[in-house]
């Protein structure tokens, strides 16, 4: 069987845990933690780097950081992961979901102006599969209406919208380096902060709600409870492992853009003859080749080319279930219909996508699902 994804090693990894343990220092911000913030502030700009056991603390994190109160409202896709929204639902906001734009699953920025309110806090924007949503806009709307903008970029490692990082654009952004991203550490993430008002807050709610980072700078003497916050920074094992990606993130990323390519390549022509659908990246967006998606004309093609090539011992998935539609938020929803979101629910399939995977198996996927529509 093919998997649909398998986590690819550098070979530096135990190198590198090595070293973090023989240091002496293996809890968090330690030596290889300094290394990985250095190479994001460096490499994409970003203001200040902070290392997270996961995307999902890196949202949580910019949940804290906003100040939500209960019945605060924050827009967002609902085509998305659950800890987009889980990380604001868990500080008593209200979501409000917005339909994904027709061609592509990214928040539709046409959609969201009519939706805010006085109660509206945050705009939360998703890249899906690492496409840049269309940042102008969203930014200009949320500069008029006061709001912050959270980048979800759990996908968008090394991708760009007009030239600027992913990550780069709102004023806190959050990464993963869950071992199904193209950069890893098993589970893993970041906060990116590019407004200065949070860093030093930040650091707080990271360390427990005490100033513990300040006090190892050696800027004061003890470090005390100031703040709420919780346990979010990751061993300096993880990023020991994190920073041997690193290192490779130019050789992982031309091997992937490769295998995108490959694929996009020997599905063109399903498409010209608008039998299936593939990405279409907007000209404002670069490909980090997240992952390589098709979109089917229904769920029961779907479910059939799944079955197919399931027979074939390939593994395709699909994605995200409308979070809208889903038993927990459901009955919180105003009931308004998002018929592109839903659309991608049905209808998108991802195909097996790791920096292993080798040309004859990509086109012998592409030959089966042929084989498939033929
Ligand atoms: C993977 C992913 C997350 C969660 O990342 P973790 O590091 O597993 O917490 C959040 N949002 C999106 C869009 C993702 O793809």
């Amino acid at each position: 069987m093919f998997p649909f994804n398998k986590p690819y090693m550098t070979g530096k990894e135990t190198v590198y845990i090595r070293q973090s343990v023989e240091s002496g220092k293996i809890s968090g911000d330690g030596i290889f933690t300094q290394k990985c913030h250095h190479f994001f502030e460096k490499k994409y700009g970003f203001k200040k780097c902070l290392l997270t056991t996961s995307c999902t603390d890196a949202l949580e994190m910019a949940a804290l950081l906003i100040d939500l109160k209960i019945d605060d409202e924050v827009i967002m896709p609902s085509y998305t992961f659950v800890s987009t929204s889980n990380a604001f639902v868990l500080r008593g906001a209200k979501i409000i979901f917005t339909d994904s734009e027709k061609q592509i699953p990214n928040i539709d920025a046409d959609k969201i102006e009519e939706l805010i309110t006085e109660k509206t806090k945050a705009i939360v924007v998703v890249h899906y599969a690492g496409m840049a949503c269309d940042m102008d806009k969203i930014m200009t709307i949320a500069k008029k209406h006061n709001l912050f903008v959270i980048e979800d970029a759990a996908q968008a490692i090394d991708s760009f919208y007009n030239g600027k990082p992913l990550g780069s654009i709102g004023h806190l952004a959050a990464f993963s380096f869950h071992e199904t991203k193209n950069i890893i550490s098993g589970e893993g993430g970041m906060l990116v902060i590019n407004d200065d008002k949070f860093i030093k807050r930040a650091e707080i709610i990271r360390e427990k709600g005490t100033n513990r980072s300040a006090f190892f700078r050696g800027e004061i003497d003890k470090y005390s409870w100031i703040d709420i916050g919780s346990s979010f920074l990751p061993s300096d094992i993880i990023a020991a492992f994190l920073f041997a990606q690193l290192e490779n993130l130019e050789n992982i990323q031309n091997r992937r853009k490769y295998i995108w390519n490959k694929y996009h390549q020997g599905l063109k022509k399903l498409e010209e003859k608008e039998i299936i659908k593939i990405p279409q990246i907007p000209n404002y967006a670069t490909n980090n080749a997240h992952m390589f998606y098709l979109i089917c004309n229904s769920i029961e093609e779907r479910s059939a080319l799944i079955l197919h090539l399931k027979k074939n011992k390939i593994t395709a998935i699909f994605h995200y279930l409308s979070l809208h539609k889903s038993p927990y938020y459901q009955k919180k929803h105003d009931k308004r219909e998002l018929p592109n979101c839903d659309k991608f629910a049905d209808c998108l399939l991802r195909l097996p996508f790791y920096y292993e995977l080798k040309n004859e198996e990509i086109e012998r996927i592409i030959n089966k699902i042929s084989e498939f529509y033929a």
